[in-house]
């Protein structure tokens, strides 16, 4: 029997993996897709403490990893299907496996959220992406499009831009909500043109993306915008469907935590992005993973002795 079994291997799991074996647990960590999580798929990363440069995203992830794995940290790439929470030992289910455990870490994470278009599952990886950073090299000298106005839509429409003949950003508002700094990147750049109070209202083309419909909400005023590459950055949901009916949750699907990362089931904790906290960022799913596991330790120790 393992002492902590963490799911996901975003920065709040390979930081609790860290704290882990640095700590003697005996520990696993599965991992559905690759290591950073999020954190893989980003640009670039500017406030992270401690990088005093930008770090990109695949890079910072690489360091993460290896710095759970010179501890030790046994990684598992696998998808975790079922979590069995009742009982003293809990059980973690894969594909083909059952492992028990003394204690769970869910650190599964966040995903981003569709508009819900037509086409747009259809037309996913055939001119729909939900990551610039992952596609936006296939769109040198194309159009683009990028939905969106927080922070991550501004990084993106700023990323393809570089490849991009032009870069649309459409915002349903009349102002970005993402970071000053962001904004005035974007404003400038001559090749990303700004529509505002503007939402997609179809997406177009026969075998991909061709171009969309967007509809002005003052206005009322439809236009056809024709091109290759339609990005989505409105925004994330969690990664909870393991914890569903077995995990308290918000109505939107986060895990409810303490600060003490403890869930409604004793010997369960949460970290990162799946839990309900006021900022889903790097810095703090460090913070939880570094919590989950001090934790879970302190549970170990009164429970099992
Ligand atoms: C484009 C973009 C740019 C960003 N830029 C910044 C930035 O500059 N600075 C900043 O501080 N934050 C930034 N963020 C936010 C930051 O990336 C997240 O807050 C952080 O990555 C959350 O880490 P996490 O470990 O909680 O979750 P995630 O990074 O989402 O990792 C969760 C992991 O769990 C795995 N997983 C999920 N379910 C299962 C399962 N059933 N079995 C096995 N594995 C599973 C997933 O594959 C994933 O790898 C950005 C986010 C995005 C999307």
């Amino acid at each position: 029997m393992k002492d902590i079994i963490i799911i996901g291997g975003g920065i709040a799991g390979l930081t609790a993996g860290m704290y882990a074996k640095r700590a003697g647990m005996d520990t696993i960590l599965f991992e559905r897709m690759f290591p950073g999580g999020q954190a893989a798929t980003t640009y670039s990363i500017e406030n992270y403490p401690g990088f005093v440069e930008p770090i990109s995203g695949p890079d910072f992830s690489m360091k993460l990893e290896e710095h759970a794995r010179k501890f030790g940290l046994e990684i598992l790439y696998d998808d975790v299907n079922e979590i069995i929470v009742d009982g003293d030992v809990k059980k973690v289910v894969t594909d083909g496996q059952v492992y028990e455990t003394r204690t769970i870490i869910l650190a599964t994470g966040a995903s981003p959220k569709e508009l819900g278009l037509n086409k747009e599952d259809l037309f996913r990886g055939r001119g729909v992406s939900y990551c610039a950073t992952c596609d936006g090299t296939f769109y040198k000298d194309r159009v683009t499009a990028v939905v969106g106005g927080g922070d991550t839509a501004l990084e993106d429409a700023y990323f393809l831009a570089q490849y991009a003949s032009k870069v649309y950003l459409i915002h349903r508002r009349d102002q970005f909500r993402g970071l000053k700094i962001l904004q005035d990147r974007v404003l400038k750049h001559e090749k990303i043109e700004v529509l505002w109070d503007t939402v997609v209202e179809s997406i177009l083309g026969e075998e991909q993306v061709e171009g969309i419909e967007v509809r002005n909400v003052k206005t009322g005023q439809t236009t056809r915008l024709d091109l290759d590459g339609f990005f989505v950055a409105i925004g994330i949901k969690p990664n909870s469907e393991l914890a569903k009916g077995k995990l308290d949750m918000t109505p939107d699907g986060f895990i409810i935590g303490d600060e003490s990362m403890n869930t409604s089931v004793p010997g369960v904790f949460v970290a990162g992005d799946v839990r309900y906290k006021p900022v889903w960022q790097l810095v703090t799913a460090a913070s939880d993973g570094a919590i989950a596991t001090l934790s879970a330790q302190r549970y170990i120790m009164e429970n099992f002795g």
